[in-house]
């Protein structure tokens, strides 16, 4: 691939935190972190709650948890240990055992925690799943899983679930939360309680599968990821190194397990580290999420820029009763974080945004700003301690590695703990993914000289115009920047001439309205910030853009929409106002 058109020219923001321990040595974190379970084995179930508790460290809040009615309730790390333990031996009390799959569909209630934590205890398989899904996406993913048991509530049930549920044979137990269960199903409170806790451990080595998460479906069908129970010393590691949780932490993490982040952070890493847990159960609402924050008093809060650029539409103003003061660490993952946004937060938090890349592949943070660095706004930071990151370009036989300023796929050299170790019935999907040594992710990236990576757009949004490659995010940053522009989302159209042109479509921020004029003025400020090589040729306005329950725009579907196509896998569609 050729050199990037436009490369950045980054401020810095140097707030990195005093006082930082060295963190580059993840074994030495390891070790320390991870105990494996006494006696040999591994189990992630273990290291995230009964070791606290073998520590004397049980009476600690594991969970406080905020339900949609202004509930509220704490667990504490034996609280924990206790409900997961009667889980498993509510899966035993069935006849289910070791490799037996659990389906989750449920919100984030502290049943979901028991459900998650007594199956790894169990050694049996967790998935969860979005419960806001519609019947068919829940049932494809329950056939490729080929799930044994479903946990989930009598009204999600009755919708969603009893219309096909004799046609999954492997389907063996369905739990309802609750005291009562429609026939055929199991209810999981009075189950609970007369179960008995304190049960052991499944001995499960560091090899033997515990979690199978689906990929958001952003450009395609989701595929099931396979991670194993060494993945915890991922979690362990990087939720040190990136996310700086330490014992006692109080840590909000916004995002649904049925989106891997809300597992492997929004459960797993924090509960590893003894932290906090403040488990919303609504979703995003700006003065519900301020008070959040404030009442709550979050340390260190991890979040989307979906959400980021939800609360600088609500413009500055609205924060202004808050005092942040508390938070000392701010994250975001999941699609490229615009350097408009690390900006914004510095200014109205106090604390700027650390952007981190990741995937459900990589089951863990790679690629982080972490807080003993300088940020580049923009940037999605250096890979950790003991990852290998790259920018390279696939070749017949093998890969060709790029230089610093080069723009191609970021790869990743294969071995840490929380890699994938493959896609459900997809073996050929899951060698296609490594060549030469790496592992390649599908994205494309560009590194600079200092080693700080750039996302440029994933290999299938790249745009090819007029012998110009045009990552979708540069220009959406640029749009971002227009004082009129929410949100954007940036596709390609065949164009005789040019090969493809650019389109834009963009949401307002209020007190804006769409019409001609004002797109001019966006089209004209994309331009003297762009060129007119990469800026838009066409803008549309929209109310909303097309995202995956996860947050992430589904631009593939605005280019299919636009080109009349079949608009392939929608599965993982939020609600969509054209
Ligand atoms: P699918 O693989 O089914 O198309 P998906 O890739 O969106 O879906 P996830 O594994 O949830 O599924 O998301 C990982 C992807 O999200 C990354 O490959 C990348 O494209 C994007 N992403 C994650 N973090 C960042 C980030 N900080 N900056 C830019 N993109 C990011
Ligand atoms: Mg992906």
């Amino acid at each position: 691939m050729t050199e990037r058109p436009d490369a950045p020219r980054p401020q810095r923001i140097c707030k990195s935190l005093n006082g930082a321990e060295a963190l580059s040595d993840p074994e030495k974190l390891r070790a320390e972190l991870i105990s494996g379970l006494p006696g040999g084995g591994l189990n992630i179930a273990y290291e995230a709650v009964d070791r606290h508790v073998t520590q004397g460290q049980g009476g600690a809040t594991a969970i406080r948890w905020l339900g949609k009615g202004g509930e509220r309730r704490e667990l504490s790390y034996c609280d924990l240990a206790d409900r997961s333990s009667r889980f498993a031996a509510v899966l035993h009390s069935h006849g289910l055992g070791k490799g037996d799959r659990v389906f989750c569909l449920m919100d984030r209630t502290p049943d979901l925690f028991a459900a998650a934590l007594g199956t790894l205890r169990a050694g049996m398989v967790f998935t969860p799943l979005f419960s806001a899904f519609g019947p068919d996406p829940i049932r494809t993913r329950m056939e490729i899983g080929e799930a044994n048991v479903l946990v989930t509530t009598a009204s999600l049930y009755r919708r969603k679930i009893a219309p096909w549920r004799q046609q999954i044979p492997s389907l063996k137990l369905v739990l309802i939360e609750g005291d009562d269960a429609p026939e055929d199903c199991v209810a999981l409170s009075p189950a609970l309680d007369a179960a008995n806790g304190g049960g052991e451990i499944c001995r499960t080595g560091p090899e033997d599968t515990a979690l199978i998460h689906f990929t958001s479906g952003t450009t395609g069908k989701p595929k099931g990821v396979i991670h194993v129970h060494k993945a915890v010393e991922s979690h362990a590691v990087t939720g040190r190194v990136a996310l700086d949780l330490q014992p006692g932490t109080v840590f909000w993490c916004t995002a649904d397990p049925g989106w891997v982040t809300g597992t492997s952070y929004g459960i797993l890493a924090p509960l590893v580290h003894r932290a906090t847990l403040v488990v919303d159960e609504a979703e995003f609402d700006l003065d519900l999420w301020y008070n959040t924050l404030v009442r709550e008093k979050v340390e260190v809060w991890y979040t989307a820029p979906t959400a980021i650029r939800m609360m600088m539409r609500a413009g500055e103003a609205a924060a202004k009763p808050y005092d942040f003061s508390r938070l000392r660490f701010l994250a975001s993952v999941g699609e490229p974080l615009n350097p408009e946004a690390v900006v914004w937060s510095d200014r109205v938090f106090g604390r700027p945004f650390h952007d981190n890349w990741w995937q459900t592949e990589t089951g863990g943070i790679m690629i982080a700003n972490t807080r003993t660095m300088d940020i580049k706004p923009g940037s999605m930071g250096k890979p950790l301690p003991g990852i290998e990151a790259g920018v390279v370009e696939r070749q017949d036989d093998g890969v060709r590695e790029l230089k610093p300023g080069e723009v191609g796929e970021l790869a990743l050299r294969p071995g840490w703990p929380s890699m994938m170790r493959g896609y459900l019935h997809e073996e050929e999907r899951y060698r296609k993914a490594f060549a030469g040594g790496w592992y390649l992710s599908g994205d494309l990236a560009m590194r600079d000289d200092e080693g700080y990576y750039w996302f440029v757009g994933r290999a299938d949004d790249l745009i090819k115009s007029s012998g110009h490659l045009i990552g979708p995010f540069e220009v959406e940053s640029a749009l971002i920047e227009h004082p009129a522009v929410a949100e954007a989302a940036v596709i390609g159209l065949p164009d005789e001439t040019a090969g493809e042109v650019v389109k834009a479509y963009v949401t307002l921020n209020h007190g804006y309205a769409p019409g001609e004029a004002l797109e001019h003025d966006i089209r004209g400020h994309a331009r003297k910030r762009l060129g007119p090589a990469v800026a838009p040729r066409e803008i549309t306005f929209r109310t909303s853009l097309p995202k995956t329950r996860s947050g992430k725009i589904m631009r593939r579907l605005l280019k299919a929409r636009e080109l009349g196509l079949p608009e392939g896998d929608i599965s993982t569609l939020e609600r969509d106002e054209r």
